[in-house]
């Protein structure tokens, strides 16, 4: 037999191909999740002004030296600074400004006595006229209950790194600096293609001896996932015009990827075979894992191609393995994948493949424990269903016996 290629070696190969995406421009509604291209860095200060932390008064804090309850500083009330306005003129000694929260202080202002700290009742009041005169009721320290210009941020310090992925606090910062529109990293765009004559697409009858289409749907959804776009092209019959006009239709989409699944196996493999070698460079691996043993890859015109096997489960655990580490590279996205260790709560056997076993996890006690999903068949989709993860038996190994710990490839978020 053959050697088999290692996971790790075809991955790192796999990886050592894939070019990262360039940039375009999205406007700011439209960024949640996307990633920054390139440095952000603040075009002005934040905030943009010196300005009250409170509703209250701003004085001169020199005005306020000893002042307390029993002996407040009592000052001139000279203007009304509500938010969105800009202070009419300077402070002078024994003056006091109404001020709102984040409205600009006045020139000559070093302090802010909030109004709860006052005379002055405005709220109970319910009447918003100025009074003439405050009674401030403590000593204040200089800058007190004043934000400064820049304290959150200096002009020109870069505020996000290429590579961020954009989250809801990343967005109100882009709004606070004006950032309207920016550049992120291009989504993959992922042609999906299937071929068999047993195929039939999902609103389609079931005659005889067919199946329904259903990787090139998983696909998709894992695709979307990993943050590309999935194009989902229509189902190629077993002979090699159908098959050749698929393979141009997808070229001429100039997709970031090509995925088709099926038509790697021995025996299947011949007329996809024949397309690919007219259109492309492509290896036919065949990888000590499992399930998953037979893979395409490499480019076709330059884009990279994968020829995942058509079993389901085998279709959605390469996927896992190689595409979406290779999705990550192209989008520039860390690969936030989790493995964990469980103890397994029974015998699972292997080939000396390397073997990736659908298992649901459950917390006993100190615990996580892994219980294998039921039948491992590549064709037993329902084994995916019910998985919370993949446990990996090591290449060269034949049983992990039941107590034993294995590392688990999470496939959903496990708590
Ligand atoms: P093949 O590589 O063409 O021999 O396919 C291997 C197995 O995967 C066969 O049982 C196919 O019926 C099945 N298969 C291939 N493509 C798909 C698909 N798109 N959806 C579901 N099963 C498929
Ligand atoms: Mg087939």
């Amino acid at each position: 037999m053959p050697q088999l290629l290692s996971v790790d070696k075809a991955l790192a190969q796999i990886l050592d191909d894939m070019q990262p995406l360039d940039s375009e421009n999205v406007a700011l509604a439209e960024a949640l999740d996307r990633v920054i291209a390139s440095d952000i860095a603040a075009p002005l200060d934040l905030p943009p002004f010196d300005n009250s932390a409170m509703d209250g008064y701003a004085i001169r804090h020199k005005d306020s030296v000893n002042a307390s309850q029993q002996q407040p500083a009592t000052l001139r009330v000279t203007q009304d600074i509500p938010a969105g306005a800009a202070p009419t003129s300077a402070l002078q000694p024994g003056q006091a400004a109404r001020i709102m929260t984040g409205a600009p202080i006045p020139p000559g202002c070093s302090a802010v006595a909030p109004v709860e700290d006052t005379n002055d009742n405005w709220r109970k009041r319910g009447n918003p006229a100025l009074p003439e005169e405050v009674q401030v009721y403590s000593d204040y320290a200089f800058g007190a209950n004043i934000r400064r210009k820049g304290e959150n941020i200096e002009r020109g310090a870069t505020i996000m790194r290429a590579g961020t992925v954009i989250q809801p606090a990343e967005i109100g910062m882009l709004a606070a600096i004006g950032c309207a529109r920016f550049a992120v990293v291009r989504k993959p765009k992922v042609v999906i293609l299937s071929s068999g004559d047993e195929l039939v697409d999902v609103h389609e009858a079931l005659d005889a001896g067919k199946i329904r289409d259903t990787n090139s749907y998983a696909l998709a959804g894992l695709i979307r996932q990993a943050g590309g776009i999935p194009i989902r092209l229509p189902i190629a019959r077993d002979n090699l015009s159908d098959i050749r006009a698929l393979y141009n239709r997808a070229l001429g989409i100039n997709p970031d990827m090509i995925i088709s699944s099926a038509g790697v196996s021995v025996g299947a493999a011949d007329l996809v075979r024949e397309v690919m070698d007219e259109l492309g460079d492509i290896d036919f691996w065949r990888i000590n894992m499992r399930p998953g043993k037979p893979l395409a890859y490499g480019a076709l015109q330059g884009i990279p191609f994968f020829g995942l096997p058509g079993n389901p489960v085998s279709t959605m655990v390469t996927f896992e393995v190689f595409v979406r580490p290779a999705l990550a590279k192209l989008a520039r996205r860390a690969l936030r994948r989790k493995t964990l260790t469980a103890t397994i709560a029974e015998d699972l056997r292997s080939d000396g493949r390397r073997s990736y076993n659908r298992v649901r996890l459950a917390r006993e006690g100190a615990c996580i424990v892994a219980h294998s999903t039921g039948s491992q068949s590549s064709g037993a989709l329902m084994s995916m269903l019910l998985a919370d993860g993949l446990a990996i038996i090591p290449e060269g190994q034949r049983l992990a016996p039941a107590g034993s710990e294995l590392p688990v490839l999470l496939l959903r978020p496990f708590e």
